[in-house]
């Protein structure tokens, strides 16, 4: 019985030395975190004064050079911009207006789709509502669109029911709901055959295009008062091509009451002009996307690497403090943190502020691909760096709080994070979960094998992403200060350990 206890207890112990605390450089983070956060003002200088940052746009890259300032003001080592693909061509908007002039005056919300092209001074255009499902539904406009605006989607329908709930935070039920998942997540079923008579966004651009439309105007959201708008469609597949751009329509997303207010009157045989104006700027050569990265170097297992990142693209309608502002300043404030409390990790800690992610993770897994490579896929092979990684750790769900962390379908982490969260306690973070989650930088290194996590986000602040409300306002900056002390923390324990941080057993 005595021997049993024994054995148990040095079990525990094993465990815990493993992946202890240190607490000392807690209480230092903690400290630094929360009494001298500079957190606000980063967030600030980004979204007031830098603004939307679109992959490739000339916004972008002087949102990156400051990126690197920025690291080097904090005194980050070995920072750089680090080309990954072949882009395409960089777009920028750089004037728009829309009015309503008749039959009555409104200014009109909205703002063009990205990689389209801008139209030749000012235009007064008759609106005309379309209804375009099927191939059928074609025949019905021919001949009948010259010159005009078009109303191209059907209205959307606004979804007070969010409005009026909000967005709470996590329950303790909820929490615990989540903890207690302990299967994988079942592989999603194949998708249905698409039916051949619809007629897709970009077959129906290009019938706009060839009756003579001028501007086809969209609404695609059902969110009060906010614009959904991203990239014409077929700019990934011509890799956001400028001659694809030149040929295409404009197009301008418009806020859906707005929208719905034109689709009332016309639908009354009421006439509604408006006047537009669009000017955008288009990329004279291809160019190749880039991603920001800077370290702090380590000592006796430098040639390891702990990383830590967010994405650093957004859509071009607003700077997108919270899709993915917030997640770049508090990666930027934990390093900040980490070099003011003078910590010599063992391992290298290197951050990473992606581009492409919008777009498809385009940044972030070219970088894995080129850095350390993914055994899984023949083509890519194993790269060198692929044994001396440890882990990664993104943030992308908004600027939610962390109340825990998803294990990745990866048990053999459990412990040091549950052993990692315990000085947090008191912040809330107190769960695991153990599925996988997805959408976001952490995946090409998860596909690879490698470690790589987000944190488990209260869904509070922010308007949203991808739509042109969202600004410094509405982040909720005590919660992501707490964001940048717990990845500080955790990723300065990874640094520490006498091992790498364990990897799922794939088979
Ligand atoms: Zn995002």
């Amino acid at each position: 019985m005595k021997k049993i206890l024994l054995i148990c207890l040095s079990t525990i112990l094993i465990g815990q030395e493993k992946y202890p605390v240190d607490w000392e450089t807690v209480a230092k983070i903690r400290e630094e975190g929360f009494q001298r956060s500079e957190i606000a003002n980063t967030l600030s200088y980004m979204t007031d004064v830098l603004g939307a940052r679109l992959t490739n746009s000339e916004d972008m890259r002087q949102a990156q050079d400051w990126a690197v300032s920025e690291m080097k003001r904090i005194g980050l080592k070995n920072t750089q911009i680090e080309p990954f693909m072949d882009y395409g061509y960089s777009w920028d908007n750089e004037y728009f207006s829309l009015h309503m002039i008749e039959p009555d005056y409104q200014t009109l919300v909205g703002y063009p789709i990205a990689h389209t092209p801008g139209i030749n001074g000012r235009q007064k255009l008759t609106v005309v509502r379309t209804q375009i499902k099927t191939k059928a539904d074609l025949e019905k406009y021919k001949g009948k669109l010259r010159g005009k605006a078009v109303l191209a989607t059907l209205p959307p329908v606004i979804d007070q029911e969010r409005y009026r709930k909000g967005t709470p935070r996590y329950t303790d039920e909820q929490l615990k709901e989540i903890s207690q998942k302990p299967f994988p997540k079942p592989p999603r079923g194949p998708r249905p055959p698409v039916n051949p008579d619809l007629v897709s966004s970009e077959e129906r651009n290009t019938f706009f295009k060839d009756e003579g439309v001028s501007v086809i105007l969209e609404s695609r959201s059902g969110w009060i008062a906010a614009v959904r708008g991203f990239a014409r469609p077929g700019a990934k597949k011509d890799k956001w091509d400028r001659k694809g751009t030149l040929e295409h329509l404009p197009i301008v997303a418009v806020t859906p009451e707005h929208y719905n207010r034109m689709v009332r009157i016309s639908d009354r045989d009421i006439t509604i002009k408006i006047e537009v104006e669009i000017k955008t700027k288009i990329g004279k050569q291809r160019r190749q996307a880039r991603n920001v990265l800077g370290e702090i170097p380590g000592t006796d297992l430098k040639h390891e690497v702990v990383m830590l990142g967010a994405h650093f693209d957004t859509w071009h309608a607003s700077p997108n403090a919270s899709d993915n502002t917030s997640g770049v300043s508090v990666m930027l404030e934990a390093m900040r943190i980490l070099k003011a409390v003078n910590i010599q990790p063992r391992r290298t800690i290197r951050i990473a502020l992606w581009s492409g992610e919008e777009q498809g993770l385009h940044g972030s897994r070219e970088y894995v691909n080129k850095h350390f490579g993914n055994p899984n896929d023949s083509d890519v092979g194993k790269k060198v760096g692929y044994n001396t990684f440890s882990a990664y750790f993104n943030q992308d769900y908004g600027p939610g709080q962390y109340r825990g962390i998803y294990l990745q379908d990866n048990e053999h982490v459990r412990k040091a994070f549950t052993s990692w969260m315990s000085p947090f306690k008191d912040l809330g973070m107190t769960t695991i979960g153990s599925q996988s989650v997805g959408s976001t930088d952490h995946i090409p290194f998860d596909r690879a094998g490698l470690p790589a996590f987000q944190f488990l986000q209260d869904r509070v602040g922010g308007t949203g992403g991808h739509t042109n409300l969202d600004f410094f306002d509405t982040i909720p900056i005590e919660d992501i200060k707490k964001n940048a002390v717990i990845v500080a923390s955790f990723v300065y324990h990874t640094a520490m350990l006498d091992e790498r941080l364990p990897r799922k057993i794939v088979k």
